[in-house]
């Protein structure tokens, strides 16, 4: 171990570039230009902070890909994964078998999951996770006899993964161009985007709107012949968009009158993200699954799962063989660290302070630095995550014809200031580790600000 960190410390930022450039395809990148450029090279973190090869300490504005919850470094994590190595490191739960950690894990689910999500299903991530609804959904009408359910509707510039039905399912278009075998009978109405898409509607009346899409397409489609509706309960990677409050309660209502089930993909949501244990809980209404992944495990090691609703679960469990699972489902180094992450989030308080202090003090101090920003048209978001919108005009919600590249510009500044904030499309997104402090709030907003204030500055707006 000495000699592996010793060669790694004599190791300078270029060689490992070089090597990363030989032989390492990244995701979501195009190769050909990171290569020019070189990667950064992240070799270590503690708390909200991560260190580069070069020593920089960077604030991490989006706790790694928005799954870092309890931070970086909690040796409670670390200890519980050793001794879980030690004790059993793998087994299955395939062929009549079980192991402590994964009851364990099932139980404490059970416990901080909304009543009658009793029944747990495990994967490695969050694509797995909702591969594992499309097949739950699909078993659960056929064992209720209703095989002729098998449509489900997702939205355009929704996220659900990057597997082939993690992404079919999703409504990213540049996805979908790759992709020319897709899982079949998924279909996409609009999301409600209403910033982007609302036109001269209020809020409410396009989140409405917005929702009667989707009774309009079942009409379409048929009752008889619509299995499920799944979507983010805020939109993560598609801006972190925010629905109108209008909107979810009439999803519910629609999906309830035409018996549709309502799946939430709280893969970003979950955990403690909103406030809220779960982000449907904020937006106040009730799925028959969720797909976890991300806070499950803090991202220290992979872990996705599926909770399923007693009305779904009964089915499951009298339908005989479900004919579904991964070698490392419900994994036991996994589970093991999910139960210790679990207990930090609900015995050290965090979601609790998410809830009543950092979450509306830096939801307070983000909209007090940006009020009139000549660069944002709104702040969507609630506890610790927001979406910054880029306008070329507030007041008319008018967007940049070219906002994709000042989402990148301002990105860039943020590279060189030292703060991970994303840009997606002209949205600047921030969801930081859930155990920031007020003081670190602080420097990640006034950073941003900055960020921003440069990029104003680079378009002659300040
Ligand atoms: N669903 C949502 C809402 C997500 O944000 C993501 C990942 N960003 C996924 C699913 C896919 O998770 P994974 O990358 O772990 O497969």
């Amino acid at each position: 171990h000495a000699v592996a960190s010793q060669t790694r410390a004599a190791r300078a930022t270029r060689e490992w570039q070089q090597l990363d450039a030989a032989h390492h395809i990244h995701p979501f990148s195009d190769m050909g230009s990171l290569n020019k450029v070189g990667s950064r090279v992240i070799t270590k973190a503690e708390g909200v902070y991560l260190w580069d090869s070069d020593g920089n300490k960077i604030i991490d504005g989006m706790a790694g890909l928005w799954c870092v919850n309890v931070g970086y470094g909690r040796k409670d994590l670390a200890e519980a994964a050793y001794q879980q190595i030690l004790e059993l490191p793998y087994y299955n739960t395939f062929f009549k078998t079980t192991h402590p950690p994964v009851i364990e894990l099932s139980q404490l689910l059970a416990e901080v999951t909304p009543a009658g999500f009793e029944h747990f299903f495990y994967c490695n991530s969050g694509s797995e996770g909702n591969d594992t609804v499309l097949r739950v959904v699909h078993q659960y009408w056929a064992s209720v006899g209703k095989p002729g359910k098998k449509y489900v509707i997702s939205r355009k510039n929704g996220y659900h993964g990057s597997t082939i039905a993690g992404a079919s399912l999703g409504g990213m278009g540049y996805m979908h161009e790759q992709m020319p075998s897709q899982v079949s009978h998924i279909v996409h109405i609009n999301q409600p985007y209403w910033f982007g898409e609302g036109g001269d509607m209020t809020p409410e009346q396009f989140g409405l709107q917005r929702a009667q899409e989707l009774e309009a397409k079942i009409l379409e489609l048929g009752a008889e012949n619509v299995a499920a509706f799944i979507g983010e309960p805020f939109q993560g990677a598609g801006g972190v968009i925010f629905p109108p409050s209008t909107y979810w309660p009439e999803i519910q209502r629609i999906c309830r009158k035409y018996d549709v089930l309502l799946c939430a993909d709280e893969v970003i949501g979950g955990f403690g993200r909103t406030g809220e244990w779960f982000a449907h809980q904020h937006f106040g209404f009730e799925p028959d699954t969720m797909t976890l992944a991300k806070g499950l495990t803090s991202g220290y090691v992979p872990m996705g799962a599926v909770a399923i609703n007693r009305r779904i679960a009964d089915a499951l469990i009298d339908g005989g063989d479900f004919n579904h699972g991964l070698t490392y489902s419900g994994h036991p180094v996994a589970a093991a660290v999910a139960v210790a992450n679990i207990r930090v989030l609900r015995e050290g308080g965090v979601i609790d302070q998410v809830k009543h202090a950092t979450g509306p003090y830096f939801q307070d101090t983000l909209r007090q630095a940006l009020d009139g920003h000549p660069l944002i048209g709104e702040i969507a978001g609630a506890g610790l995550v927001a979406g910054m919108q880029l306008t070329e005009d507030a007041k008319t919600r008018k967007r940049f014809a070219n906002g994709g590249d000042i989402g990148l510009q301002c990105r860039d500044h943020c590279f060189r200031n030292n703060l991970i904030m994303r840009a997606t499309g002209d949205r600047m997104l921030l969801s930081p580790p859930l155990v920031i402090s007020k003081a670190e709030i602080d420097e990640l907003v006034g950073k941003a600000k900055l960020c921003l204030d440069l990029t104003a500055k680079d378009l002659g707006l300040l």
